[in-house]
Formats: C-alpha cells, structure tokens, sequence
C-alpha cells in the first residue's frame, strides 16, 4: 500500500515500456480496422478488469465505426478441463446478434476462463468472434487461438498496463514481471 513509484520499479522488472507498447498498439488498431474495414457494426468486448487500459488506447487507432462494450467473467468448476463453467459478474447489454464481435484480453495463460467465455459468446449468435489479447504466454491450446496478439509474453507473473497483483499495479503505465519476495 501506498508505495512510491521508486519502491515499485525496485518490485517490477520492465518487460515491455510504454514506448513499445504504444507502438504496438497502435498497429493493432491499424490491422483491426483493416481486417473489419467493410464493417460499420463492430463491436469491440473488453475483458473486466484488466483490458480497460489497453481498450482506450486502442479504440483510438481502430478508425471504423464500432462500439464497445465490457464482459466480467470469473471461471468456476472443474476449470482444467473445457467443460467448465463461467460465471458472467457483467453481462453486456449490447446486442451480439448477427454482429462481429472481438473480444479483447489482456493476457491469455492457460486460456481456461478466455476457452469458456468464448463458449457461452458463441451462443449469443454473433456474425463472427475473434480475440485480440495484448500478451499471450503461448501455453494454452485454444479452439479459437486469438486474430490479434500484441506481444509473446514469458511465463512470468506480470503486472502493470491494466495487469494486477491483488489490484495493485494495475496504473503502471509499462508491464513488467514482479520479482519474489
Ligand atoms: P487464464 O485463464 O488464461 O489462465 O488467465 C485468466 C486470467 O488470469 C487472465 O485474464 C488474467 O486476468 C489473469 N492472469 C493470467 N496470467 C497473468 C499474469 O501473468 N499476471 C496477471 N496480473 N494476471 C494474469
Ligand atoms: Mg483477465
């Protein structure tokens, strides 16, 4: 709590810097508004919490019409298997019907909670439905691997851009990897 921003760089190593990230996400916004460019009905779905950051970057560079909407899913049951359950704590309002949806993460790990969020969105019927994750561990077998990856991330504990540590970190402007102890 309350700790300095000196105090966190001593916690955080940086992975990837704010200019990067920038950089990146600015040329994922280019390819998503080229790849729906003969769409004015997208719907972009951020992920609760942790792509609240990245989204408002984002959406800043995707030039076509669309609309944005969030999704809260937590991941409950036997969730090592893909026939586990989610729970949505916000469920969006915005119809998916007939529409391309892409769903956007902040970080796809196992892919245990992204696997079975995609399940229940495939039943709202959308026109299409794809991910755009910001970093990706490259761990998980997904039945939809995601469109749209910003970054191969290492299998490390990262925080910042969105990213928590018991909803610390989360303002951190660069991702980077807290260190032990
Ligand atoms: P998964 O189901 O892919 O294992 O991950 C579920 C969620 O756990 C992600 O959407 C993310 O919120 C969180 N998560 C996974 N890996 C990390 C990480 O390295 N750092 C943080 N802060 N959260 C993570
Ligand atoms: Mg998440």
């Amino acid at each position: 709590m309350n700790e300095s921003m000196t105090d966190v760089r001593d916690r955080v190593r940086t992975i990837f810097e704010p200019d990067a990230i920038q950089r990146r996400v600015r040329q994922l916004g280019e390819e998503i508004g080229a790849y729906y460019a003969d769409r004015n009905d997208l719907l972009i779905l951020g992920t609760l919490k942790g792509s609240f950051m990245f989204m408002a970057d984002l959406v800043r560079h995707v030039t076509i019409p669309h609309e944005m909407d969030f999704v809260g899913a937590a991941s409950y049951g036997k969730s090592k298997t893909s026939s586990g359950h989610v729970r949505l704590f916000y469920d969006p309002v915005t119809t998916m019907s007939g529409r391309p949806v892409l769903l956007l993460e902040d970080i796809v790990d196992t892919g245990h909670t992204l696997q079975n969020l995609v399940h229940l969105l495939q039943t709202r019927e959308p026109a299409s439905l794809d991910i755009c994750t910001l970093l990706h561990k490259r761990k998980s077998h997904l039945d939809l691997e995601p469109r749209f990856v910003g970054f191969d991330a290492p299998d490390e504990f990262l925080v910042g851009y969105g990213l928590d540590y018991a909803e610390q970190y989360r303002y951190l402007p660069f991702v980077g990897s807290l260190k032990d102890g």
